[in-house]
């Protein structure tokens, strides 16, 4: 049986029985009720929205107190569906035009609903579909009394099946014994891929229909890496996908070792191994795999699955608790970066033709100096609470980086009026991630202490392909020596002016191309926490001498095809060695 093709949310392999949540909820059978019953309907109608709103609250509460505020606010958009007038007053009128039960009038007007949600070609509204199925099976099973499957009281492993798992389903379930995730719809920035990445489980989100496709007890395997997931495979799939897992735990159980160990190469150069994180809970991961600290806190997750913006206290609350955990450890902080692929959670941001050169990260803040400086001034305050960085996203020359210094410094000033703290000395950077801006270093220099490069866009710009379209993947290639060149020219101008250097782009994460960023001479490296490990395994294997030599050589190639030829074999000599 062929497999079904998913989004890989999570990495690993998970092999189990499959529990299939809530999959039908929403289809209730049509029941006719007198004209004397209309007011009784109408009446547990009623109840049942009170009783919801007071469970949600309950979730957001204990979310917020275990979680985070940030979690526990993505119920604030729970609590809008059922205050929603025209959904109340459609049940409402229904009942009574059609006397009918409100349970089945309910789940055909939730159905409307979500269809016409999923017609609507908006990501954030699309997204809104999954709080409006999530609202409305509360709001049903309290009508019909039903106890909904706790999932904090599952007693054996299983593999969850959903359309979506809530943030509450995410929160109360019993972790132990759910080992992997495979979802209906979700992306790589839904809740439940950041959910699952964090928690280490392998997942696979937006399978489209696997709610349909699998049954209560089928076996499953979810596999985390290729984002596919396999029902009641045959002996011979589960026995190579059996075989899989147990290498790919190996894998991991031989990297634990690496953990304290300092990344540093046979000749002694240190590089410093970061990590990157979107969410102020990951740090648990990230000092669990041993980084030397945060090379990249992407910022604009505080700002995405809400309807409002972010305090400057809750962003003071949220970057003190990921600073106080990692210190005495750095911490780089992004400041926001929406746009591109990542929505604005309500109406600021107009669709665009271009969004990847269009109105995003610090072109945004700009325009908007009020919510910038909101953001600006709740960094400067948690600079005092430990080691602190910040960096601009998206900066295409020296203008862009000279404006975004004046409203940090006009931050500073307001702070500074009212006697509260910040660290004067805090260090400022710039994302090189616009070949304009990698090609002009030397002219951005003197404005910040160092640079990160952000290969994800740097690549889909210098090369003109887009990093999403599926397409044109085959010509997404870091190794092309158009971008080794711009990579030269970046550290290379960034020394110059003595600054450091670092990457906290997906390439960093490839150990493959770890050899070459050495040769480099990056001085930082930054990606997810669990590919830490491998790239450091590989660093302590090698030289810094012998990494030149390879940049050297990769640099004469014609093709990107070729530079990962070589590579493969670099790699291949280096690896093997045994600590
Ligand atoms: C990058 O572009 O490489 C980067 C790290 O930023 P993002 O992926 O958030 O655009
Ligand atoms: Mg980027």
């Amino acid at each position: 049986m062929a497999a079904i093709k998913g989004i890989a949310a999570s990495p690993g392999i998970a092999i189990g029985k499959a529990y299939v949540l809530d999959s039908e909820e929403l289809s209730i059978p049509k029941k006719m009720i007198k004209d004397s019953g209309i007011p009784r309907e109408i009446a547990r109608f009623e109840e049942a929205l009170t009783k919801t709103r007071a469970e949600i609250l309950g979730i957001r509460d204990k979310i917020s107190r275990e979680l985070g505020k940030e979690h526990g606010d993505i119920f604030n958009a729970h609590l809008l569906v059922i205050e929603d007038r025209a959904l109340i007053e459609e049940v409402i009128d229904r009942i009574k035009k059609e006397k009918v039960t409100c349970d089945f009038v309910l789940s055909e007007v939730l159905k409307k609903y979500i269809e016409s949600f999923l017609k609507i070609d908006d990501e954030y509204l699309r997204e809104r579909v999954s709080d409006i199925s999530d609202v409305g099976r509360r709001i049903i099973r309290n009508l019909v009394g039903a106890q909904r499957t706790s999932l904090s009281e599952l007693k054996e492993k299983v593999i969850l099946i959903a359309y979506d798992l809530s943030p509450s389903d995410t929160a109360l379930m019993n972790r132990k014994n759910v080992i992997g995730f495979a979802t209906d719809i979700g992306g790589r920035t839904s809740h439940t891929a950041i959910m699952a990445k964090s928690l280490e489980i392998p997942a696979v989100v937006g399978l489209q229909s696997v709610t349909r496709q699998v049954r209560n007890g089928d076996l499953l395997i979810v596999d985390g890496q290729e984002g596919a997931v396999w029902v009641n495979p045959s002996a011979s799939e589960l026995q190579k996908y059996k075989q899989e897992q147990a290498r790919f735990e190996e894998v991991n159980r031989g990297l634990k070792k690496f953990k304290g160990l300092p990344c540093i190469t046979t000749d002694g150069r240190r590089i410093e191994l970061a990590a990157n994180i979107e969410l102020p809970d990951e740090t648990i991961s990230v000092i669990s795999h041993g980084a030397d600290g945060i090379g990249l806190y992407r910022t604009e997750f505080l700002y995405m699955n809400r309807m409002d913006l972010p305090s400057e206290e809750e962003q003071y609350q949220a970057y003190k608790k990921v600073v106080k955990q990692m210190a005495p450890k750095p911490v780089v902080l992004r400041t926001f970066d929406l746009g591109g692929d990542k929505f604005l959670s309500h109406l600021e941001m107009p669709k665009e033709m271009n969004p990847f050169l269009g109105w995003r990260a610090i072109r945004f803040c700009l325009a908007r100096p009020e919510i910038f400086k909101e953001q600006l001034r709740a960094i400067l305050r948690t600079s005092v609470h430990g080691r602190l960085r910040m960096m601009y996203p998206m900066i295409s020359g020296v203008g862009e980086l000279k404006q975004a210094n004046q409203l940090l410094k006009e931050s500073k000033e307001e702070l500074r009026s009212k006697k509260i703290a910040f660290d004067e000395k805090m260090e400022v950077g710039a994302m090189i991630e616009i070949p304009s801006a990698a090609l002009t270093c030397d002219i951005l220099a003197p404005e910040v202490s160092f640079f990160s490069i952000g290969t994800n866009d740097l690549i889909q710009y210098a090369l003109a392909v887009d990093r999403i379209n599926e397409k044109i993947a085959y010509l997404y290639e870091p190794a092309h020596p158009a971008v080794l060149r711009l990579l030269k020219n970046i550290i290379d101008s960034g020394h110059a002016k003595n600054l450091w250097v670092g990457m906290c782009g997906e390439m960093a994460g490839d150990p493959l191309l770890t050899p070459l960023l050495l040769g480099l001479g990056l001085d930082e490296i930054s990606t997810s926490p669990v590919l830490l490990p491998e790239i450091k395994k590989i660093i302590r294997a090698m030289s810094y001498e012998e990494s030149k030599k390879i940049v050297e050589r990769a640099l004469t190639f014609e093709t990107g095809l070729e530079v990962v030829q070589f590579l493969k074999t670099k790699l291949n000599e280096i690896h093997p060695k045994p600590e």
